[in-house]
């Protein structure tokens, strides 16, 4: 597969020019030069492959020669809840959650969290997307919403259907349907309150026991993202 590299702009058939952190990645770390085959993606759900027309350390102005919609994205909704992890959990999470096709993470606010994101932290993690996006060949990003407190998130009006909470203790897990719209919630570290379990049941979240070991936040996130996707 050509090197995929990620544009904040529309797309379309033509010269565009690539700058910044993409620019130097192809041109640097890459060291790709004028006649080599790219893709290009903007989140679109589309992708564009592209010959390099000039090369500087700066910029690169390349020729978009085709548009694709190659299939890659779930056929359904699958949102992950979860408390972020500190450091490069966090990223390591979003990473996963990325590969395995997650349509949004909400980053939650509970009783428990102790990592409390600041926007700029949420800008990092939309990187970490793009660049599991550019390795993985999505072309449609994940969503990094804004921080939410657990007690509003889960009575939300705008959920799915299914609501899956995981907690030691709850029904033990079986095998799904998959294909439907989902979405699945992880405590932090010290584990959602008996109060926030009570809240999630009376919003209509089933309970979920992930198995005999406790799982770090980010390895329940992603069993569920592999369990429902
Ligand atoms: N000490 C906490 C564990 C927290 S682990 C407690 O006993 O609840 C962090 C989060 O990962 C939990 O809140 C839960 O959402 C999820 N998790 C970890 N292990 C799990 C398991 N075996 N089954 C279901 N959920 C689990």
């Amino acid at each position: 597969m050509a090197e995929r590299f990620y544009v904040n702009c529309e797309l379309k058939p033509g010269l565009v020019v690539l700058q910044g952190a993409e620019a130097h990645h192809l041109a640097v770390v890459c060291r790709l030069r004028p006649g080599d085959a790219v893709c290009l993606f903007n989140g679109d759900g589309r992708q564009y492959p592209a010959r390099i027309e000039e090369v500087s350390r700066r910029s690169a102005t390349l020729d978009v020669f085709a548009v694709e919609s190659p299939a890659r994205e779930l056929a359904f909704r699958l949102e992950v809840a979860a408390p972020l992890p500190r450091g490069d959990r966090a990223q390591f999470l979003l990473e996963k959650l990325t590969e395995l096709g997650v349509t949004s993470f909400v980053p939650l606010q509970t009783a428990r969290s102790v990592v409390h994101p600041r926007e700029t932290k949420l800008d990092k993690l939309q990187r970490h997307v793009i660049e599991a996006s550019k390795q993985c060949g999505r072309n449609v990003l994940l969503h990094v919403r804004p921080l939410v407190e657990w007690s509003a998130f889960c009575r939300s009006a705008e959920l799915p259907a299914r609501r899956l909470l995981g907690h030691p203790g709850g029904e033990a897990k079986r095998e799904e349907a998959a294909g439907r719209d989902t979405v699945a919630a992880v405590g932090p570290e010290g584990g959602f309150t008996e109060e926030e379990v009570a809240l999630a049941c009376a919003a209509g979240w089933r309970v979920l026991d992930l198995g005999s070991r406790i799982l770090r936040v980010e390895t329940a996130a992603i069993a569920l993202a592999v369990l429902f996707g």
